[in-house]
């Protein structure tokens, strides 16, 4: 095997991170990733609490592209996902929609299997020295600083506005990264331990600010997400937690929501809310990524706000880094 002849940091493990690391020739790279999470997946990830695993994130995703339509048929046949058939809140998405059969994050391991990944290492900022990079990098779980480096390139797949902190003062990026503004989104999650025998996902009617509500069971659990609108999220997003969880509650009991199947509100055991404070980009680059010497930037920002457009964005950055 021929030894890598660059190094390359890469700054998050969500869905652009995995297509770029998909496309990437592995032969010619030396490749860290920087996570500032205690696991991969971005948005797409899922928490884990004490009674279990809460999907605040992406729900389900799509795949136009011939590269992720390949993926696709193999994570299918792999059994990490299913056809989604019922989306009547979002109407007809012109292609087939996939959720995990367990968790998105599956696939990102799929795709970052030996990869050298650095958990709850959060990125402070990058200088160049030498034509080459560092970073700059505190490790929560150590409660420490260090240096990593140095590197012959950087990706940044941060969302844009902690993108921006990240590169060094005055880089040429920092125009275009800061048209990007992007919607904040609040969730909450119940879940409880009582199942009506309805192994299908439910998507009941909603109300202006909600933006997807759904029912998931999932073996002897029922787990119900809330996804706010927008609009509500922005005009809620200084409130505290608890705040938002009387907030949504109080608006799901108007709507008889917990009624509807046998979890009553009586039998929740979880009820945790989320605040995303960059979930979507209000507006997008318009470039599949962008490029520079010493430092690329990827992620959904990009090309659209979509799992899949997070893909996009990475992979066709890997597949330009390729021809250098
Ligand atoms: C509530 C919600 C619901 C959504 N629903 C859907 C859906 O149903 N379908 C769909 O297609 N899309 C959906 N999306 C959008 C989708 O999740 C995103 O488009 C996609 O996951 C973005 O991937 P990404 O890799 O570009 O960015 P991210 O997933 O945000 O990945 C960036 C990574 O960088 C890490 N990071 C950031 N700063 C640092 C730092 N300083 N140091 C180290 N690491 C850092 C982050 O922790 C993260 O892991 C949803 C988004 C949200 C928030």
């Amino acid at each position: 095997m021929t030894q890598p002849t660059k190094s390359i940091a890469v700054i998050g493990s969500g869905m652009a991170t995995c297509g770029l690391i998909h496309a990437l020739n592995k032969e010619s790279y030396d490749i860290q990733i920087f996570e500032k999470a205690r696991g991969t997946g971005g948005r797409m990830a899922h928490h884990k609490s004490p009674e279990g695993n809460l999907e605040f994130g992406a729900q389900f995703f799509t795949a136009r592209t011939p590269e992720l339509q390949a993926l696709v048929a193999h994570w299918y046949q792999n059994n990490l996902i299913t056809p989604l058939h019922n989306l009547p809140l979002i109407g007809n998405l012109g292609t087939p929609a996939w959720v995990p059969q367990d968790r998105f994050s599956a696939l990102h391991r799929n795709l970052l299997k030996s990869q050298h990944l650095w958990f709850q290492h959060k990125v402070i900022s990058t200088s160049v020295a030498a034509e080459k990079l560092n970073l700059q990098i505190e490790n929560t779980l150590e409660n420490s600083m260090l240096e990593k480096g140095p590197f012959d390139h950087v990706v940044i797949t941060a969302p844009t506005p902690q993108a921006i902190h990240l590169l060094p003062p005055e880089h040429p990026f920092v125009t275009a990264l800061s048209t990007v503004d992007y919607w904040p989104c609040w969730v909450m999650v119940a879940e409880s331990n009582v199942t009506d025998g309805n192994q299908t996902p439910l998507i009941v009617e909603s109300d202006p600010d909600i933006a997807w509500l759904q029912r998931y069971n999932r073996g002897h659990k029922s787990q119900w997400v809330i996804q706010m609108s927008h609009q509500w999220s922005f005009e809620h997003v200084e409130k505290t937690q608890a705040f938002v969880e009387e907030a949504i509650k109080f608006k799901l009991q108007g709507m008889g929501i917990f009624q509807h199947s046998a979890i009553g509100s009586s039998n929740i055991d979880t009820l945790r809310c989320h605040r995303w404070l960059y979930a979507k980009p209000k507006t997008i680059l318009d470039k599949p990524y962008l490029y520079e010497k010493y430092i690329s930037f990827a992620g959904d920002a990009c090309l659209g706000r979509r799992v899949e457009d997070a893909f996009t964005s990475g992979y066709l950055l890997g597949k330009h880094l390729n021809t250098l």
